[in-house]
Order: structure tokens, then C-alpha cells, then sequence
């Protein structure tokens, strides 16, 4: 079995919000697609791991926003790299240049860097294990820009910044590199244990390097 095989798979790049009480949060996901027309159903799923994951399953709704090609690695940053219970990810001072706006649904949709975005109400949930499959009908939609969407593969070719040496290495010293963020862990082993300190993703989404 060649497990590379599941990087063949394509996906687009979302920013899910959702709000509870005062709390407006947001993560970065692959997995929005439409997966039935007739009704419409977009479905979504959400890393138990995430915060956003727990407000979605409380409060039954979410939006997502379409990541274009306009899209700057610090959107990617700002929602995926941090977590939700350490930070106000809708604080002005760390939001910055990211704009948004709100929903009917009182959630906020992203207008930087975005092509699109639904609201979606929750209508059934699947246990997933690490993660819940939400199956939800769209309440709203609107397309935000013309510029094409961003997906998974434009992400790790033309926005992620090429990775940054973490130490210096002896030649043929193994280094881990994080498939996700580029973080480079210097090392024969990488502890099973070991979570990426840049974006938070466990040593299944590492890899192994010799120089
Ligand atoms: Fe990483």
C-alpha cells in the first residue's frame, strides 16, 4: 500500500466561523464540499482538536468562506497556526488586514482573500473519530470575487513560504520536516509524541529527510 497516494487526492482551502455567545472563532479546513444537490447539502469536517469544531457542534452552524489565490499566507496563519482558546482570533489588533463581514446568521465571513462564502445550518453528524462529519443545508451564498479558488496544491507550491532551516545540520543528519508548515526538526527520531510548535499538526505530518 503507498500511503503517497492520498496526497493525489485534491481539495480546496476554507476558513470555517462560527460564533457562540460573544466568542466569534475561526479555523482553517480542506474538507467543505457539496455533497448532494437535490437538497442541497454541503458537508464538512472539522479536527476534534479544533475549538471551532466544539462551537459548530453546540450552536449547529457555521459559514465558510472560499480561500482564493489572492490569499496570503498570514490568513492561513492567523486561522490555522493558533488556537481559538489561546487568542481572539477576531480582535482588530490581530486581525489586522483581514476583513470581514457578518452573515444573516450573525456569524462573520472572510472578504480578504475569499471567493465565496455560505452559511450552512447543521442538519446531521458523523463520528468520525478524530474529526465530525457535519452534513449541512446552506441558508445563504454569495461570491465575493472572480479570482479563481485556492486549492490545497496552489497552497503548498505558491503561498507557503519556502521552509526555514530550524539549526544548522551536519551533512546527512536526518531532518523532520512538517508537511504542513515547513517547521524542520533536526533528528534520527522524532518523538511520537511531537507536535509541530508552528501549526500545531502531530508527527503522522512529518517527514523524513537526509541531506
Ligand atoms: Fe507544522
Amino acid at each position: 500500500m503507498n500511503t503517497k497516494a492520498m496526497y493525489k487526492l485534491s481539495y480546496g482551502l476554507f476558513v470555517c466561523t462560527a460564533v457562540q455567545g460573544a466568542k466569534m472563532n475561526g479555523c482553517i479546513t480542506n474538507t467543505a464540499m457539496q455533497v448532494a444537490s437535490e437538497p442541497n447539502r454541503i458537508s464538512i469536517a472539522i479536527n476534534k482538536a479544533n475549538y471551532t469544531h466544539d462551537m459548530v457542534k453546540e450552536t449547529g452552524a457555521c459559514n465558510i468562506s472560499v480561500l482564493s489565490k489572492d490569499a496570503s499566507f498570514d490568513i492561513f496563519k492567523h486561522f490555522g497556526f493558533q488556537s481559538g482558546r489561546d487568542v481572539d482570533k477576531f480582535a482588530p489588533e490581530l486581525l489586522k488586514d483581514i476583513a470581514y463581514k457578518l452573515a444573516d446568521n450573525g456569524i462573520p465571513y472572510i472578504t480578504t482573500g475569499t471567493s465565496a462564502y455560505f452559511s450552512l445550518k447543521v442538519d446531521q453528524e458523523v463520528d468520525l473519530g478524530s474529526h465530525t462529519l457535519f452534513i449541512c443545508e446552506p441558508t445563504a451564498m454569495e461570491v465575493l470575487s472572480d479570482t479563481p479558488s485556492c486549492t490545497y496544491e496552489y497552497y503548498q507550491n505558491e503561498i507557503k513560504p519556502k521552509p526555514e532551516k530550524v539549526g544548522t545540520t551536519v551533512k546527512g543528519e536526518p531532518v523532520w520536516r512538517c508537511t504542513i508548515c515547513g517547521y524542520e526538526y533536526v533528528g534520527e527520531d522524532l518523538p511520537d509524541d511531537f507536535i509541530c510548535p508552528i501549526c500545531k499538526h502531530g508527527k503522522e505530518d512529518f517527514e523524513k529527510l537526509v541531506r
